[in-house]
């Protein structure tokens, strides 16, 4: 039996990212497609961002997921045209991300209709819009130290890209 590409895009649709388990890289956009060439399934993946050591733990991944269901015959290609960015989150994934604590980025037009000025995330906790930055960098360099005026929850934004 020859798996069809949506099998294929099903058995590797779950695989969680690195670094917020809560998401899956279907859910953040960056499964691009799957094709059949030169003797391989070739898988597309778009990268985050681009220094993202994420990236091979989830090649790996891809690759074990697929040699469980016996298919060793895959390449995983990287793509970075179109350049993915933050809005390819699905409106799935930023319930995910609030759940678990992490504000979700800001949509990029948003972020144009403020003169280019990034608007401060709303706390995941109790939702207020009056929140500080308190470091450009938190767990990784995904992501954005803020804390709740409101709250006084200390939260992470994934930033906006
Ligand atoms: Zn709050």
């Amino acid at each position: 039996m020859v798996p069809t590409f949506k099998e294929i895009e099903a058995w590797i649709a779950d695989i969680p990212d690195p670094e917020i388990p809560v998401i899956t890289i279907k859910d953040l956009g960056i499964l691009r497609g799957v094709d059949y060439a030169n003797g391989n399934y070739q898988i597309t993946i778009t990268p985050t961002y681009t220094a993202c050591p994420a990236m091979k733990l989830i090649e790996d991944q891809i690759m074990e997921n697929l040699s469980a269901k016996g298919i060793g015959n895959v390449k995983v290609n990287l793509t970075y045209t179109p350049a993915w960015t933050t809005d390819w989150i699905s409106e799935d994934a930023r319930e995910k991300l609030r759940k678990y604590g992490i504000a979700p980025p800001q949509h990029s037009s948003c972020i144009k209709t403020m003169g280019g000025r990034m608007p401060d995330p709303h706390c995941p906790r109790c939702n207020a819009a009056n929140t500080s930055l308190i470091s450009r960098f938190g767990s990784t360099a995904c992501k954005a130290f803020y804390q709740c005026n409101n709250c006084k929850e200390t939260f992470e934004q994934f930033k906006c890209h």
